[in-house]
């Protein structure tokens, strides 16, 4: 038997490698396992969050948007350039670059805390026993006083567009394309493929995005994904809601796709296909015999409010576990799991975790829409305030969309805020603050916002809910 640690955490994305970190910050002994190699055969820690999703989808998000910004906007700013091109190797280059930045910064800070990393395949054995194989193929067996489970997930695959070696991909694929397909198919309105496909349409690819629902972003409040949905068609991504993909066939360097819709029995032709139809918990080989550790009906590992297991000193966090798939709410989760190892009383605050579609405009909101308030039998009032009105987001060139506070009648406490705008993605911080500390939308109204700024249009709509928006022809505010 190797050594024994006070805290072993499986996995090192975003909900592992903060809890080891933590861990250790608090003087727990800690380990963290770790299986992920890159393309030069290196363990490299990040998870999904940094190697193949959030860190290298924003980076080609940024580089395509200020291509098309340089290319279309600049002249109606009075800047004058001229044959803008892309050079799709050296965008690649910069955001691997950024990946491995980032990915050695973790082993970094690692080191800095004394995390222990192992590298490896683990696996949970009964009595918080972890067995780790190594690439080499021997394993060790590591114990425990507490083990944090934070394995992550994986993209589902659908039987009707299995992956192929590059024709059909799935999200990672799809931030590795050395050139931009002239005809993409996306297979997946959601956050992931409404992202990769802004980003190889502002490229230049001709994308058809075919999503199974009738509804758009059903997420999403209805004012805000119908202001997304007319914003993104408008750039030029086709998006077909009530298109349910039934089968592809891959024929002389292209993909057919048979999907049915409203007419019936559809088919079209692609260079590739990217399939985002969702994400999966990833628990293969990870339980031993006899662990306590039990999965839900959807393959999650079941959990109560503070990240217990069924197993006692086995958490688990992430997207390994219900909630939403997003890389803060792994984090803060690995925070709370660690503090509580630690002794502490901790918590966390599943109401006020914001979510961004980070598409221009980003889309960004926390708490509950107008209609989720009003199915949870809340009585809503709104307050709505258009970025059109606003002079930053004027001066900005940037007057798409709007910020919508949704509160409760009866108390005036903010049940959810929501952001189709440039920068929504940071406004929606101060909203997040705001449900944490339990603000009414007067609380909001009352505090000063720096001018000119866009967060100025979450005062405003705060002062909206009861029709005293200032820059704004209110109209005398009925509920
Ligand atoms: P992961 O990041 O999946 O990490 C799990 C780690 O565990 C991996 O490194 C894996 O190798 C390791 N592992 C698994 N099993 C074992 C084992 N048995 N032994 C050892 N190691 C193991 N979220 C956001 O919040 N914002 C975004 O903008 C965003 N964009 C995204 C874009 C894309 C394209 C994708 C795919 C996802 C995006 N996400 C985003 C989601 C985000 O990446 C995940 O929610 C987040 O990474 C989950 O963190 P995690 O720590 O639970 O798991
Ligand atoms: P998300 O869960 O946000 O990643 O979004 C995945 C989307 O893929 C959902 O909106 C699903 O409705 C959609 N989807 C799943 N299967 C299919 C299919 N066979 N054809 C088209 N869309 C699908």
């Amino acid at each position: 038997m190797a050594d024994k640690f006070d805290v072993i955490v499986i996995g090192a994305g975003p909900g592992g490698y903060v809890a080891a970190i933590r861990a250790a910050q608090l003087g727990l002994k800690t380990a963290c396992v770790e299986k992920w190699v890159n393309k030069e055969g290196k363990t490299v820690h990040g998870g999904t969050c940094l190697n193949v999703g959030c860190i290298p989808s924003k980076s080609l998000l940024e580089t395509s948007h200020k291509f098309v910004e340089a290319r279309d906007e600049y002249g109606d700013l009075g800047i004058n350039v001229s044959d803008v091109s892309m050079d799709i190797e050296k965008m690649m280059a910069r955001k691997d670059k950024v990946v491995s930045q980032l990915t050695g910064g973790i082993s970094g800070l690692f080191k800095a805390n004394g995390v222990t990393s192992i590298e490896g395949t683990g696996r949970l054995l009964k009595d918080r026993k972890v067995e780790v194989t190594g690439h080499d193929g021997e394993s060790q067996t590591y114990e425990a006083e507490n083990v944090v489970i934070a394995t992550g997930s994986v993209p589902v695959d659908i039987p009707p567009a299995p992956m192929t070696e590059d024709l059909i991909v799935d999200s990672s694929g799809a931030l590795e394309f050395q050139e931009v397909p002239k005809r993409l198919g996306v297979i997946g309105a959601g956050v992931i493929g409404l992202e990769l496909g802004s980003v190889w349409r502002r490229l230049g690819s001709e994308v058809t995005m075919l999503e199974a629902l009738d509804t758009f972003l059903p997420v999403v409040d209805e004012q805000i994904s119908k202001e997304t949905y007319k914003q993104l068609t408008k750039q030029g991504l086709n998006i077909r809601l009530g298109a349910r993909v039934t089968g592809s066939e891959v024929r002389d360097n292209e993909v057919v796709v048979k999907y049915t819709d409203s007419d019936g029995e559809q088919e079209q032709t692609f260079d590739k296909l990217i399939v985002c139809v969702g994400r999966r918990p990833y628990t293969e080989n990870l339980l031993g015999d006899g662990t306590g550790v039990e999965l839900d009906e959807r393959g999650f590992i079941q959990v109560d409010d503070v990240c217990q297991t069924k197993a006692p000193g086995v958490y688990a966090i992430g997207d390994v576990v219900r909630g939403p798939m997003l890389a803060h709410k792994g984090s803060e989760e690995g925070v709370m799991v660690a503090d509580i190892i630690h002794g502490e009383k901790a918590e966390m605050n599943y109401e006020a975790i914001p979510s961004v579609i980070y598409t221009a405009p980003e889309v960004a909101w926390v708490g509950r829409s107008e209609q989720q308030a009003k199915k949870d039998g809340f009585d809503v009032k709104t307050g709505v305030f258009p970025f059109s009105a606003s002079g930053r987001a004027m001066a900005n060139n940037a007057t798409e969309g709007m910020v919508k506070v949704v509160t409760d009648a009866s108390t005036d406490r903010v049940l959810g805020v929501h952001i189709i705008g440039q920068h929504a993605g940071e406004l929606i911080a101060e909203a997040v603050i705001a449900m944490e500390f339990g603000s009414s939308a007067e609380d909001l109204a009352l505090t000063c916002f720096a001018h000119p700024t866009l967060s100025e249009a979450v005062h405003e709509a705060a002062l909206a809910v009861d029709g005293h928006a200032i820059h704004m022809a209110n109209r005398k505010k009925k509920r």
